[in-house]
């Protein structure tokens, strides 16, 4: 039996390592969803992922009725080629109906929503008819059924409204509160542990001393998955010491679903964070063919007399860019898959041409942070200046990733490349 450690190391990858795409693609082959449903009141199930197909409990729309102002009529009445005159036997209104059958040579005046009276089978918009006195005059060249809306044209009753796996936004808490639900069933929250490692790094509040930095990362992990809707265990600097490591570890694992952390997976780190990985559970490290954000750490880790799921570790570089661009890359699309979204979200790159010169690594993926802006019914993108990967303000200034892909190396000002937008992603 192959290990999981086996099959998150891929037969085939290059010198630089694997690509953006085979990395996500073994990530991702190997979660599945958490699997605990909770009942949430509509409004509190804003951004939560569905647990169970909303069925809809009615037709909708309930009854026929009419999709503009103007008049119902039938259209067997209607002459082909001339006006023709019909008597107004009353009005329908949305949330008051005509009492009464249409007859023939009867016209009813009818307002949006308003239900359509039986006999009816056309709505004649009120801009093209004119009244004179209780007659109607409708001119030729009206359709069977136009602007009219049958009942359970939308949805059928017992039909599914919304299907598993969805993210609900505003438009899916509208349509289940249209269909008279005030509850749904959605899957818990993933729980994600999270800590920083490096004896460098101080928390807030505490002084600054001689070659020591602020912790950023706990700052930014935390934001990007409160925006992502988990739960998030916030467990501190852990120092780059094994015991400490180790205890951070088993804590983590115990109770949560996945564990991110920053720093100590690079070449030449302090080798014990490595082993600590590798002897605590199953951990493929990963050189990945990418700019920036290379190394990166993937695999689980069970501690001993756990029940159920293994914990999912991911060991994210330590530099605060590189940490923003592999969640986006790699760490996002898993916890989504964790949370129980599907299909996962597509992660359009969109064309736009590049305003200054770029140069990059010919056999990786690099991605810079780009600000778009329109010219001349153009987009066009330019990179936000210095782009070190510990340079946080290149993030900043950013609205979208300029994506460039392995095959190039020059690219000139002018030429077209993908940027994937940041709106909607952050
Ligand atoms: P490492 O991968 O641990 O060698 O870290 C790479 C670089 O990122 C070093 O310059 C670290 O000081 C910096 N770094 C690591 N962790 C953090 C953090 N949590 N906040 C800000 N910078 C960090
Ligand atoms: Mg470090």
């Amino acid at each position: 039996m192959t290990s999981l450690l086996d099959s998150l190391m891929p037969a085939t990858s290059g010198p630089e390592g694997l690509s953006v795409e085979q990395a996500r693609r073994l990530m991702l082959d190997h979660l599945a969803p958490v699997t605990g449903v909770e009942r949430l009141f509509v409004r509190q199930a804003l951004d939560r992922v569905l647990a169970a197909d909303v069925i809809s409990p009615l037709d909708v729309p309930a009854h026929d009725n009419s999709a503009m102002d103007g008049w119902a009529v039938r259209h067997a009445d209607l002459a082909a080629d001339g006006e023709t005159r019909l008597k107004i036997v009353g009005t329908a209104f949305a949330g008051r109906a005509f009492e009464g059958k249409l007859g023939a040579g009867e016209a009813v005046r009818i307002m949006t929503g308003a239900v359509l009276p039986p006999g009816a089978d056309v709505v004649v918009v009120q801009e093209v008819a004119r009244s004179e006195g209780d007659a109607v005059i409708i001119p030729p060249g009206q359709r069977r059924e136009q602007n009219v809306r049958r009942a359970g044209e939308d949805l059928r009753t017992g039909s599914p409204a919304i299907t598993a796996g969805k993210r609900l936004r505003p438009a899916e808490l509208g349509l289940i509160a249209s269909l008279g639900l005030a509850e749904v069933s959605v899957r818990r929250r993933v729980r994600v542990a999270l800590f920083s490692t490096g004896d460098e790094l101080r928390s807030l509040g505490e002084p600054l001393a001689a070659g020591m930095i602020y912790d950023s990362n706990r700052y930014t992990l935390w934001g990007m998955l409160t925006r992502l809707g988990c739960e998030v265990l916030d467990m501190g600097v852990i120092r780059d010491e094994p015991a400490a490591l180790e205890a951070a570890m088993r804590t983590a694992a115990a109770s949560c679903d996945a564990i991110i952390t920053s720093g100590g997976v690079s070449v030449g780190e302090a080798d014990f964070i490595k082993q600590l990985m590798q002897q605590l559970g199953e951990v493929a490290f990963w050189k990945i063919a990418m700019k920036p954000g290379r190394p990166m750490a993937f695999g689980r880790l069970q501690p001993e007399g756990k029940a159920g799921p293994a914990a999912w570790l991911f060991g994210l570089p330590g530099n605060p860019v590189a940490v923003m661009v592999t969640f986006y890359q790699f760490v996002r699309p898993a916890l989504l898959k964790l949370a129980g979204v599907d299909p996962l979200p597509p992660f359009p790159a969109l064309p736009a041409r590049l305003a200054e010169p770029l140069r990059k690594g010919r056999e990786r993926t690099e991605f810079y942070r780009g600000v778009l802006f329109e010219q001349e019914g153009q987009w066009w993108v330019r990179p936000t200046g210095a782009q070190g990967s510990g340079i946080l303000r290149s993030m900043s200034a950013a609205d979208c990733f300029i994506v460039l892909e392995p095959g190039r190396e020059k690219v000139g000002v002018g030429e077209t490349v993908n940027v994937q937008l940041m709106n909607g992603l952050v």
